[in-house]
C-alpha cells in the first residue's frame, strides 16, 4: 500500500556518525533480515522502555528485521505487585507473599496463553512479564532485557526470580555493575534516544516558548526542571528541597514535569504528597506532552535528574542532547552519562544539589560550556543506532540454536 509516512533509516544517522558504520550496521541488519523478532514489555507508554521501544522497533523494521513489540495487560492488582518487585530490585522492600507470587504467575500465564510467541527471538523486558518464558515450547532463543538498577537487589526477590531468568538464553543488563550470579551468559548495553522525533529533535524559540505558554509556565525568570515519572527513586521532593535552598540565593522557576504510567500505580500517591510544595514558582505538571519535554529540557538553564536509584536514565541523555546543564544523583546509569564538572554535575545530596543549581543559575558561560560538551557525549555514545548494533550483534549472536557466541560491541562506547 503506497504511503506519505516516512521512519526514520539507519542511513539518516549519517549526519552523526560516519559512512563505514553506516554501512557496517546496514550489513549487520541485512544478515539478521530473516529471524522474525517480538518484543514484550509492561506498557505502551510512560517510563523509558516503551521509549525505547517505541524508536527501536520501528528502526529495527525499516531495516528490514521484523520486530513487533506486545504488552502484557493485567488488572491494578498484577500492576500493583509487579511495581513493588520493581522497588525491591532497585533495593526496595516487599513481603513477597505466596499471594503476591499467585497473582504474578497467573496474570503471566493468561498472557502467555493469549500470545503466541513462536518468534526466531523473543526479547521479554523487566521482571513483569518474566515468567512467560515457562510456558512457551522456544522455536528459538529468548532474552531478558533488564532496564532497572540492579545494583542491590532484594534477595528474597532475586531468589524467587532467578530460575525464571535461567531459562532465558541471554540476559541483558544496562551496566556491568548489575551482573548476577547467573547461569545464562550476561551482556550488557546502556540505552539510548532517538534524535528524529518531536522529543529531541531541534525547536525553534518560538516552538519552546508556544508549549511553555500553553501550560502557564512563567518565562521571567530562569527555569529549573526536573522531568520523570512521579517515583520516588527519582526523589521529587529532594529535587523540590534542593531548588527551595538554592532559591535564598537565586530567583528562578522550578518546573516538575511527570507523566503517570499506565504499569505505575504509585505515581498518583508520590503526585498528591507533592502538592504542598505548590506555589507560583514551584509548578508541578502530571501532563504526557513530549513537544513540552523538549522545550522544558531545551529552555532551561538546570536540568534536575536528583534520582537516588536509576538504572540508566534517558531523561539525563536526552536534556544533555540539547545542550542542557544537568545535574544527576551519583547513581547508577547516571554515572556513566555525566562526567562530574565536563558535561554535567553529580550530586550526592539535597544540599550539593542546591549548590550546583545556584552556581548554574548564576554563571551562563558554566552552563554552555556543560552543555556543548554534553551533546558531544550524547553524539558520540548515546544515540539509537549505536544500541540498534548490540541488539544485531546479540540477536545474531547465536551460533548454535540457543549458545550466545558473540557478545555485543562493547556497553555504550562510542561507534
Ligand atoms: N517522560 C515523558 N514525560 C514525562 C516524564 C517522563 O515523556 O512527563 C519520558 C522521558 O522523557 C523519558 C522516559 O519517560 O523518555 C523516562 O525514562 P527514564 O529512563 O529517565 O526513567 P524510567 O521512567 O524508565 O525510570
Amino acid at each position: 500500500m503506497p504511503t506519505n509516512h516516512r521512519i526514520t533509516q539507519i542511513e539518516d544517522y549519517a549526519q552523526y556518525v560516519d559512512d563505514v558504520t553506516i554501512e557496517r550496521i546496514q550489513e549487520k541488519a541485512r544478515s539478521i533480515a530473516h529471524l522474525h523478532i517480538t518484543n514484550v514489555s509492561s506498557t505502551y507508554y510512560g517510563g523509558g522502555v516503551a521509549e525505547l521501544l517505541s524508536s527501536l522497533t520501528l528502526l529495527m523494521n525499516s531495516a528490514g528485521i521484523k520486530t513487533g513489540w506486545r504488552v502484557v495487560q493485567g488488572a491494578s492488582d498484577y500492576f500493583g505487585v509487579t511495581k513493588k518487585m520493581h522497588n525491591a530490585l532497585q533495593g526496595g522492600k516487599i513481603n513477597l507473599s505466596d499471594r503476591k507470587k499467585q497473582i504474578y504467575e497467573e496474570v503471566v500465564y493468561e498472557n502467555a496463553v493469549r500470545n503466541h510467541l513462536d518468534h526466531d527471538r523473543v526479547i521479554i523486558h523487566d521482571p513483569q512479564p518474566l515468567p512467560m518464558v515457562m510456558h512457551y515450547q522456544k522455536r528459538g532463543p529468548w532474552i531478558w532485557h533488564c532496564h532497572v538498577d540492579m545494583s542491590q537487589p532484594d534477595r528474597d526477590l532475586w531468589h524467587y526470580l532467578r530460575p525464571f531468568v535461567e531459562h532465558y538464553d541471554a540476559a541483558v543488563f544496562s551496566l556491568e555493575e548489575y551482573a548476577q550470579a547467573l547461569d545464562t551468559p550476561q551482556v550488557f548495553m546502556m540505552p539510548a534516544i532517538d534524535p528524529f522525533i518531536v522529543k529531541n529533535k531541534a525547536l525553534s524559540d518560538a516552538e519552546i516558548q508556544e508549549r511553555l505558554n500553553h501550560y502557564d509556565i512563567p518565562t521571567d525568570l530562569p527555569i529549573v526542571t526536573q522531568i520523570s515519572r512521579f517515583d520516588r527513586w527519582k526523589d521529587p521532593e529532594g529535587a523540590i528541597k534542593a531548588f527551595q535552598i538554592a532559591q535564598q540565593e537565586v530567583d528562578a522557576t522550578l518546573v516538575l514535569l511527570g507523566e503517570i504510567a499506565a504499569d505505575d500505580p504509585e505515581g498518583d500517591r508520590v503526585y498528591n504528597s507533592l502538592l504542598e510544595y505548590q506555589n507560583e514558582r514551584i509548578i508541578l505538571l502530571a501532563k504526557e506532552d513530549t513537544a513540552l519535554v523538549n522545550a522544558l529540557q531545551s529552555r532551561a538553564a538546570v536540568v534536575l535528574q536528583k534520582s537516588i536509584r536509576e538504572g540508566f536514565g534517558l531523561t539525563v541523555t536526552e536534556a544533555m542532547w540539547k545542550g542542557a546543564a544537568v545535574v544527576g544523583g551519583n547513581v547508577g546509569g547516571i554515572r556513566y552519562q555525566i562526567e562530574d564538572g565536563k558535561n554535567g554535575f553529580l550530586v550526592d545530596s539535597v544540599e550539593q544539589t542546591a549548590e550546583r543549581i545556584v552556581e548554574l543559575v548564576q554563571n551562563q558561560d558554566l552552563r554552555q560550556r556543560l552543555g556543548e560538551n554534553a551533546r558531544e557525549t550524547v553524539r558520540d555514545n548515546f544515540l539509537m543506532i549505536r544500541l540498534l548494533e548490540q541488539y544485531i550483534d546479540i540477536l545474531g549472536g547465536f551460533e548454535t540454536q540457543y549458545q550466545l557466541t558473540a557478545t555485543p560491541s562493547a556497553s555504550g562506547t562510542a561507534l
